[in-house]
């Protein structure tokens, strides 16, 4: 078995004019957890499309895939075989009920049978939908859906399972279910490849996160290691940008990074007896000490916020 679930050299993809992959090399071992990050149209969904086979990289003999051996371009059916996907929209079958859902998708895979009803036996007792195994699609919770669209995925035992913002739009409590499984998943050997908006999600699962803008990488590696070796520790973040002439006079010669924009100053400092004194001299209500984050990490590399539309 090859210890790289997915190698990914060189790959590009242009819509038109548009750069949405761009020249992009990342490799994910097996039984991992890997994240591409990055705001609204930097490309992760495209890159994601690529590595099953649901988009074509631009040149097939510059840029090079490979996928537990296979490359997505030639052996789609392979890799279909190999992995399940998690889209980015449910896209449940509103026909079907819960079950019914599953025994479709169990058939696309010739699953049948009593292996099949055992399957989806197992999927809907992991997933915590047994009780709604009969009810209608428009009947469930949004986190019912999410969790159905991964019992879905499941179906073919992946090695491989490919999940596109699995969380967005889920309140924190579905979304802490959702890691938990996916996590009992990635401990049973299922690599796992997502994509979010979530600093925390990707903080929480991944053994690797790649910050991606416009297509191309800003910065690849495990979230700690990331933090450690690119921002200070903390940050006093001032709202409305407002910052009293006293505090930045007070600010000079201490070291303290500060990061302007409109709506938000930003200090940053590995010292917080520093920013201890600092905040003592700010209104409380208009400011707010937290550890550094992913996020952070994103404004200072390309001075965008990974929450803003391209
Ligand atoms: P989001 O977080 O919003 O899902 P993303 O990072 O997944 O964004 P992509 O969906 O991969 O980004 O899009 C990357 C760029 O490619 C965007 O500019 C998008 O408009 C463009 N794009 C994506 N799919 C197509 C398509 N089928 N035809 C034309 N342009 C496309």
């Amino acid at each position: 078995m090859p210890d790289k679930a997915i190698k990914v050299e060189n790959v590009s993809k242009k819509y038109g004019d548009i750069h949405a992959v761009d020249r992009l090399s990342f490799e994910v071992p097996s039984s991992t957890c890997f994240a591409l990050l990055g705001p609204n149209g930097a490309g992760k969904t495209t890159m994601m499309k690529m590595i099953y086979g649901k988009a074509e990289r631009d040149s097939v003999s510059s840029g090079k895939i490979n996928v537990f051996g296979f490359d997505p371009a030639k052996d789609e059916l392979s890799i279909k075989y190999l992995s399940g996907v998690v889209p980015q929209d449910n896209n449940l079958d509103e026909e079907l009920n819960v079950e019914e859902n599953l025994r479709v998708y169990a058939r696309f895979y010739d699953i049948t049978g009593r292996k099949a009803q055992d399957r989806i036996k197992f999927l809907l007792d992991f997933l915590e939908l047994s009780e709604r195994k009969k009810a209608a699609i428009r009947e469930l919770s949004g986190g019912m859906k999410r969790r159905l669209v991964i019992a879905r995925a499941l179906i073919n035992e992946p090695r491989l399972l490919i999940l596109d913002e699995p969380t967005t739009g889920l309140d924190p409590q579905v979304r802490h279910v959702i890691w938990e499984k996916l996590r009992h998943l990635k401990q049973t050997g299922t690599t796992l490849l997502l994509t979010t908006h979530y600093m925390e999600e990707a903080s929480q699962l991944c053994d690797s996160v790649l910050i991606m803008n416009k297509g191309s990488m800003v910065i690849e590696g495990h979230p700690s290691d990331l933090l450690k070796n690119n921002i200070e520790r903390y940050v006093i973040e001032i709202s409305n940008g407002k910052m009293p002439d006293g505090v930045r006079s007070s600010i000079d010669g201490t070291g303290i990074r500060i990061d302007e924009t409109m709506e938000m100053t930003r200090l940053f400092s590995d010292d917080l007896d520093k920013l201890n004194l600092i905040a003592d001299m700010l209104d409380r209500k208009e400011h707010h000490m937290r550890q550094s984050n992913l996020e952070d990490i994103f404004l200072k590399t390309t001075g965008r916020k990974l929450n803003e539309q391209q």
